[in-house]
């Protein structure tokens, strides 16, 4: 039994209990019981304004059928029983921003450039697997990852490995490789006369953006990720800027091609002119959208863009305060905060992500 379908809720407890069970199902050892009955405390279930009390959920085969509250109900005859005793059950949460391919980029252990430059690509998808099944662990049933960093097409894999039932993950929604300029992703920084990887597919002009995004589609991309900004710094005036990378009509190719797949495009884009040009080329979704104008906004509303901020992970690791890259890396925190609350408040869509991978997978992404 998947693990997924185990849950479509989770529970502190019930998680380890259900990894349990999957692995001895992987084994093929034990057919899954056909009707699973889980008892608890409480139950938010995403739309009552009140937790409701004492809890049956019966599951058939990998389908919660129905849900009890308030009193006792008999299980069917035959069923699995589950009683999780005080705990509260809720619904499988989605985390909109993932890297599984990514480890954290930690400075000691090499950071971003090792994982491209030394690790084989057997080695980044066994970290894979353990992150997906971290991701599940802390409750996430669905996740949307967001590029592989330089590991091609291995997030379409790992999808299939979980739907095939092989390791327990969450639901995936992945974008393969993604998709950004010349001068616009890493590698970086080395002897242009050493060819070095990079993290994500490089396009110069419309007709390669389109070539790309079709390439990622046939490859079984669900969405296509595109990066609008790359560098950012501080200013003399003391304002964050970003570097664009994507024009307006190389965007405009991609996300073209995108939606006649009936695909969507998702925009990783911090501010200014790159964020202009992720709107008015038409993007589903803006990632991070650290300064957010007000003209901005209106436009998002309008068009009914959405908006994954990622809060935490402008809080790790800064640079020293007196150096270029800490007045960034502070600036990045301060205004990604404002900006979010601008656009709660003017009612614009808004996504949960929080680009783990970004930081280790061993940190948690959710608190209790
Ligand atoms: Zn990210």
């Amino acid at each position: 039994m998947r693990l997924m379908h185990c849950l479509g809720l989770s529970a502190l407890g019930f998680l380890s209990l259900c990894a349990a069970r999957d692995a001895r199902a992987s084994e093929a050892v034990t057919p899954a019981p056909r009707t699973v009955v889980i008892r608890a405390r409480a139950l938010i279930d995403g739309t009552s304004a009140q937790a409701r009390p004492d809890p049956v959920i019966v599951i058939r085969g990998d389908r919660i059928a129905e849900v009890y509250t308030g009193g006792a109900h008999p299980a069917p005859a035959g069923a699995q029983v589950i009683d999780l005793g005080a705990a509260t059950l809720l619904p499988g949460l989605i985390d909109s921003h993932t890297h599984i391919f990514l480890q954290g980029e930690v400075p000691e252990a090499g950071g971003y450039d090792v994982q491209l430059l030394k690790y084989p690509a057997s080695y980044r998808a066994a970290r894979a697997v353990v992150a997906a099944r971290r991701a599940l662990e802390q409750g996430f049933t669905t996740i949307r990852d967001v590029e592989t960093e330089g590991a091609g097409y291995g997030d379409v894999g790992i999808k299939q490995a979980i739907d095939d039932g092989y390791i327990p993950g969450p639901r995936m929604f992945v974008v393969t490789r993604a998709i950004s300029t010349t001068g616009g992703y890493n590698l970086e920084g080395y002897a242009p006369e050493i060819q070095v990887p990079k993290g994500a597919q490089l396009i110069d002009g419309p007709i390669e953006a389109r070539k790309a995004a079709r390439e990622q589609l046939d490859h079984g991309a669900d969405w296509l990720k595109v990066y609008m900004t790359h560098r950012s710094w501080v200013d003399e005036q003391g304002a964050l800027v970003s570097q664009p990378t994507l024009t307006v009509e190389e965007l405009r190719a991609i996300v073209d091609e995108a939606h006649g797949w009936r695909r969507k495009v998702a925009c990783h884009a911090y501010n200014g002119i790159g964020l202009q040009r992720a709107l008015d080329g038409g993007c589903d979704s803006i990632e991070h959208g650290l300064e957010i104008s007000d003209a901005q906004i209106a436009q998002m509303l309008k068009q009914g863009t959405w908006y994954v901020p990622t809060l935490a992970v402008y809080y790790y690791d800064p640079a020293p305060a007196d150096t270029p890259a800490g007045k960034r890396d502070r600036k990045r925190a301060a205004v990604h905060g404002v900006s979010f609350q601008k656009a709660l408040r003017a009612g614009v869509k808004i996504a949960f992500g929080t680009d783990v991978g970004g930081f280790v997978w061993s940190d948690p992404s959710t608190r209790t």
